[in-house]
């Protein structure tokens, strides 16, 4: 037995929930890569044939794991397995590694990761977490490929048959799909962080997870104990007896509280005094529909569509987008489908996109900025939209739209498509709703004239405070200023709410305030028609709308509006919100903290 562990091995929680149980590592290490020179000219082609058969044996492997994971019935992680294949077959890849062998003259492994760095310093120069998480994808793309290469063999998480936590350097996405549930208890590694494709599959598993621990493979070995704290990210290596024991009651308490929440998944979102408010999720891959429906979404309130362009080195064309789309389209139906036209830009480009560096990326090119700038590139989705629209409710939602001018302009692209596919003979919703997100001070200064021009409001709060409050939100020096509750914030909401109600259109919020149980009364008590959220959240809301009735949330709302500071306001909701919930308070608080680790 080594010795007890001082304290918890701090990391990122991944995937939520709590496992105890033992450690099994699994060798990810990096390959060692082979360099030398190739003196004689026959070389060159022997390699270049040699890097083409890893190419195809690399992608048989990923097409047998997929046929493995469709077996059991994992299907809806099929999409991010393709998403590697796709990589195998990029042309610049290809190229470049048969021209460095050619030029360079020098052998497979060598070219090969050459070229791998290459792509990976573009993709670690992105400011974007996201775009940045997506360097993992190559790296598993990139090691399949070096170990095929070097005739390495690969151990598949898929034979392990006793029930352990997995830790690892890391793990790709493929490795996670093939999880089994009830063999892996929780997986623990030393890279990642919460936007990456094994987060992100673990989470639709719900297999527990902490990554980004940095160093935990050099700290365990297989057969320890170990206790792994998904929802605060933390793992407990060989715990003392005490620490077991809490771990023991946290992990009950955990489950009753989720398995309490999932019952009011199938209730309405109904005040006490019968106030409706439709309670929605926020997507980015189609995979998640079926936590959103376990979870009780009506419908899906913010479709995030940017998990499409990254990652590859070419737009998706017309048939993928409809392909993706009617998919999330038919699987929600009858319920609706709000699918958000590119928010990308700026910081988050996609690697097709030759943009220059920007300065202020936040203030940039971004969104429909860029879209109304590349209109290939936007008809292209709206396209693709268009024509899921004819298999369900689809409604359109444009991001970071600052005046009317904007939203006039995309109604003439939409026009043009629209005509385009009524020559083609295509069949698409004409009376498509069109809705604008909230999220630039001016539009909500403007939200009367705006409310004219569309049929429905979204107010994305998350740049909405950043821009309002001129606060850089992943600037750790000014997060503390990051605040819901400023007066100007909540003026500005409730500004919103009027005008988009005046003109007789709804009016919702999908930024993440929307999902915190603290908020809820305040936007009750506004007047939101709509709340959508991050999938788990969903019954935790429902929940608390049950509680409360639109009556008190009101008084609570106008009583907000006069005090002078955040501090003031929130002490006032919280107290409440104490005082309507005197027994479930400590739950509450205990429900907010779990809700703070999900949060994308
Ligand atoms: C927002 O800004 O609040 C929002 C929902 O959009 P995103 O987080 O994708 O920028
Ligand atoms: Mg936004």
């Amino acid at each position: 037995m080594r010795p007890v562990e001082e304290g918890p091995l701090i990391g990122v929680g991944a995937s939520p929930g709590i496992a105890i149980g033992k450690a099994y590592l699994v060798d990810r290490k990096k390959v060692e890569i082979p360099r030398f020179s190739l003196l004689e000219d026959h070389r060159i082609p022997e390699e270049i044939e040699r890097f083409r058969e890893a190419v195809r044996r690399s992608q048989e492997e990923l097409r047998e794991i997929r046929e493995r994971v469709r077996a059991s019935l994992l299907e809806e992680h099929l999409h991010i397995l393709d998403a590697h294949i796709r990589m195998l077959q990029d042309r610049s890849l290809h190229h470049e590694t048969v021209r460095a062998i050619e030029q360079e003259r020098i052998n497979a492994e060598w070219a090969l990761s050459k070229v791998l760095e290459k792509f990976r310093k573009i993709l670690l120069g992105a400011e974007d977490d996201y775009l940045r998480s997506r360097v993992a994808d190559l790296d598993f793309v990139g090691q399949r490929l070096l170990r095929n290469l070097k005739g390495e063999v690969q151990e598949s998480i898929s034979t392990i048959r006793k029930q352990v936590i997995v830790v690892a350097h890391d793990l790709s996405p493929a490795d996670t799909a093939q999880m089994d549930k009830s063999v892996i208890q929780a997986f623990v590694t030393d890279m990642g962080g919460r936007t990456s494709h094994t987060a992100i599959v673990a989470r639709s598993l719900e297999i527990p997870a902490v990554v980004g621990l940095e160093r935990i493979t050099e700290r365990v070995r297989t057969g320890d104990t170990l206790i792994v704290d998904g929802v605060r990210g933390v793992v407990w290596v060989n715990p003392s007896s005490s620490v077991l024991e809490e771990y023991l009651r946290r992990q009950t308490q955990y489950r009753v509280v989720r398995e309490e929440l999932l019952t009011y998944a199938r209730l309405m979102a109904e005040t006490r005094d019968g106030y409706r408010v439709v309670v929605r999720a926020n997507i980015e891959i189609p995979d998640e529909v079926e936590s959103v429906k376990r979870h009780g979404g009506e419908g899906i309130g913010l479709y995030r569509t940017e998990f499409l362009y990254l990652n590859r080195t070419d737009f998706p064309s017309e048939e993928e987008h409809y392909l993706t789309y009617r998919r999330v389209v038919e699987e929600m139906a009858p319920r609706s489908v709000t699918i958000r036209t590119l928010d990308i830009g700026g910081d988050k480009l996609p690697q097709a996109a030759q943009a220059p560096e920007e300065s202020n990326p936040a203030l940039g090119l971004r969104a429909i900025r860029y879209s109304l700038k590349e209109l290939d590139v936007f008809k292209d989705q709206l396209r693709g939209i268009l024509r899921a629209s004819a298999h369900g409710k689809v409604r359109i939602i444009l991001p970071m739209i600052s005046g009317v001018a904007e939203i006039k302009q995309v109604k003439e692209v939409l026009g043009e498509v629209q005509e385009e596919l009524r020559q083609r003979r295509v069949a698409f919703d004409p009376e498509i709703p069109l809705g604008v997100m909230i999220e630039v001070p001016s539009a909500a200064s403007i939200a009367d004239l705006l409310a004219k021009e569309v049929d429905f409001f979204s107010i994305g709060t998350n740049d909405l405070i950043q821009y309002t409050l001129a606060i850089d939100r992943v600037n750790e020096h000014v997060v503390y200023l990051y605040e819901p509750l400023h007066p100007a914030v909540i003026r500005m909401l409730r500004a919103v709410v009027e005008a988009g109600h005046q003109a007789g259109i709804s009016v919702g919020m999908c930024g993440e305030m929307a999902g915190e149980p603290l908020y809820i009364p305040i936007l009750l008590g506004m007047g939101f028609d709509e709340l959508s959220m991050n999938t788990l959240a969903i019954p935790v809301v429902k929940k608390l709308v049950r509680s409360v009735t639109l009556r008190d949330s009101f008084e609570l709302t106008q009583r907000l509006f006069t005090f002078r500071t955040a501090e003031e306001i929130r002490d006032e909701v919280v107290r409440t919100l104490r005082g309507w919930f005197p027994e479930e308070w400590d739950d509450l608080a205990a429900q907010e903290e779990i809700l703070r680790t999900l949060r994308a």
